[in-house]
């Protein structure tokens, strides 16, 4: 039985003093949730919310990572400060920065490599475009990274399932498609090894609130969820872990 886990993707969004009442809100429900609980936060606010997480079950991550360990990047934000700063997650391969930021399949394998040398779990994103691309898409993005990384890799990993047209839009997956994907996913690492792939956990993310969490996170292959927008509201968040508990 796959533990199920439930990361919080606070995006470009966040001030110090609705961060502390947004993860005291999500601490103070957080005892009853079996789930593993992750909020990933904006770089500057790593050093508050890790002083706020400590000797907590709430981990903390990051949204993205440089897939170099030092050096001339200006701006960049290596693995290994992510560590220090207490960081036990980071995503790599959000669609957004895929799309924004032209980051390749090559690219988001670097940075997986990188977040793992440093000793961070990576979120693994995958994302279609369109309804009905699905397979293909996600499948390719899959094995840049194992081609990189090795299937072995994904011992120590999580994967996040996102369709792109369903994130923010309030448009989600139904939890048949999604199961869908999710299932395709699994058959492929099952391909490389099957005992990884019945470890691995593969999250849904695109528009999850309380309403419709259960039902996701009922699937056979659906292992919780990445959370964005439901994320900024403690209940809201709150509810959909205990859906996954
Ligand atoms: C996300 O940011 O990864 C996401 C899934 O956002 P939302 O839940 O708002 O669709």
């Amino acid at each position: 039985m796959r533990q199920k886990i439930v990361a919080g993707n606070w995006k470009m969004h966040g001030h110090l003093s609705a961060n502390e009442a947004l993860v005291e809100g999500v601490l103070a429900g957080v005892s009853v949730v079996s789930a593993g609980v992750v909020v990933c936060v904006p770089f500057p606010y790593l050093a508050q919310c890790a002083r706020l997480l400590v000797g907590t079950p709430v981990a903390l991550g990051a949204q993205t990572v440089s897939e170099h360990e030092k050096g001339a990047y200006t701006g960049e934000v290596s693995a290994g400060m992510l560590a220090d700063f207490g960081c036990r997650y980071v995503i790599v391969g959000h669609s957004e920065r895929r799309t924004l930021y032209a980051e390749s399949d090559a690219v988001v394998a670097a940075k997986f490599v990188a977040a793992q040398a440093a000793g961070l779990t990576p979120i693994l994103c995958v994302a279609e475009r369109e309804a009905g691309q699905t397979a293909a898409v996600v499948l390719r993005q899959l094995d840049a990274v194992v081609a990189r990384a090795g299937v072995g890799a994904l011992a120590q990993a999580v994967v996040a399932y996102e369709p792109v047209w369903a994130i923010g839009t309030g448009r989600t997956a139904t939890a048949m498609q999604a199961q869908e994907v999710h299932l395709a996913i699994r058959a492929r690492i099952a391909a490389g090894s099957p005992e990884i792939a019945a470890g691995v956990r593969i999250l849904y993310g695109g528009s999850v609130k309380a309403q419709n969490a259960a039902e996701l996170f009922g699937q056979a292959d659906i292992d919780g969820g990445l959370i964005g927008g439901a994320a900024l509201v403690a209940e809201e968040f709150l509810a959909i872990c205990r859906a996954a508990s």
